[in-house]
């Protein structure tokens, strides 16, 4: 079974192509689990998401493609959400969806996987900003709010690496996690990005796994060409660590299905 379930709409002001169009693409490509997760609306960063008056407008797309599409392929509903404690607000959590992924794109109010931003880096302490990152996951499972970890390893974007080992801290979060029944998904973004992998690094996988923490799959696709994205290398890197099967979720309730 094939599962992709990061992907966006153009309600995020950055990213094209209709709904529709995302759906007969992944039938195209042979997915069997495909899910929206748009970006959650926020009184923060509004440029680069839906407006909360939009969310019917999403939803009721979602439901209408899931009912045209049924039999061809599983529709699911999602919102990625920033984990901004002070921006969140409670209605998000109240919107019936399959499953809820939970990012960190931010720390503090710094967009650090944002190219417009990125000169901060030269301002900063590189592994303050990697121990703060991982605190700021390990308080996004800690929540109980989410179901799937986004790009765990999203701070490497640009090839700042952190230059001291961090494995006591990745531990932490990966417990956390664990503690939390969260997936991490495998994002094939990364690939499209400076960085040039999949978000997490093989090592950090090897620890998920050690850790029995389910993965799932992810293109993040901001455009119809990225839907599918470097499925094939993703799926075989999960396999090559000893995965066999991923999470899937309907009504928050996990399912681990062999892909
Ligand atoms: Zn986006
Ligand atoms: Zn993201």
């Amino acid at each position: 079974m094939h599962v992709d379930l990061h992907n966006h709409t153009s309600l995020c002001n950055h990213a094209t192509g209709t709904m529709e169009e995302y759906i007969i693409k992944a039938i195209e490509k042979g997915i069997d689990v495909f899910g929206f997760s748009c970006h959650n609306p926020m009184a923060f960063d509004s440029k680069y998401r839906m407006r909360f008056e939009e969310l019917p407008l999403y939803l009721d797309s979602l439901k209408t493609l899931r009912e045209k599409y049924v039999g061809q392929i599983e529709i699911l509903s999602a919102l990625e959400i920033d984990f901004l404690p002070q921006f969140m607000e409670d209605s998000l959590f109240k919107i019936p969806l399959d499953y809820r992924i939970g990012a960190v794109h931010f720390l503090g109010d710094w967009g650090f996987d944002n190219l417009e931003f990125i000169r901060e880096y030269a301002k900063r302490d590189i592994n303050d900003c990697w121990v703060e990152y991982f605190k700021a996951i390990e308080m996004l499972a800690n929540s109980g709010k989410f179901d799937i970890v986004a790009h765990i390893d999203l701070l490497k974007i640009f090839k700042y690496f952190p230059t001291k080992d961090l494995r006591r801290e990745i531990e932490t979060t990966l417990k956390a996690i664990k503690r939390a029944n969260m997936s991490v998904e495998i994002n094939a973004a990364g690939f499209r990005k400076e960085v040039g992998e999949q978000y997490p690094s093989r090592e950090i996988l090897e620890m998920c796994y050690g850790f029995e923490i389910p993965i799932t799959f992810g293109s993040d696709a901001h455009a119809i060409n990225q839907i599918n994205f470097k499925r094939k290398e993703i799926e075989a890197l999960a396999k090559d660590v000893g995965y066999t099967k991923c999470a899937v979720y309907r009504q928050r309730e996990q399912e681990l299905v062999e892909f």
